[in-house]
């Protein structure tokens, strides 16, 4: 239930840009979700329409683009694409010790009012 409470900080941070800049209606809500971050954009789809119902944000669409995750081999240096439910195997060398570079991240990106 990692993705409740998620949605729980997202609707905080929504309201609080909405009323620090005096928007009317939020029209649409962007948020990007990294490969590596361990959130699944399905669930957090789900989440968001559970914690919206009620409220001022229920109509508002939720939008959630992924961003494809980069990981560094340890023993060659090389960089990849990585995400959470590939093998984490090097492609170059097959090591294993890999160090995440980006696509860890959770991001608010956009929020449109009406
Ligand atoms: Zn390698």
């Amino acid at each position: 239930m990692h993705e409740l409470g998620i949605c729980d900080a997202l609707i905080k941070m929504v309201d609080q840009i909405a009323k620090e800049e005096q928007l009317d209606g939020i029209r649409r809500i962007t948020v990007e979700v990294g490969t590596l971050s361990g959130v699944v954009p399905k669930y957090l789809e789900d989440c968001w329409v559970a914690v919206t119902d009620g409220t001022p944000y229920m109509d508002s669409e939720f939008a959630v683009e992924v961003v494809e995750g980069t990981a560094k081999c340890f023993d060659c240096a090389q960089e990849f694409a990585a995400g959470l439910n590939d093998k984490l195997v090097c492609p170059f060398c097959g090591g294993k010790k890999l160090i995440p570079v980006s696509g860890r991240d959770l991001t608010l990106k956009e929020i449109l009012a009406e």
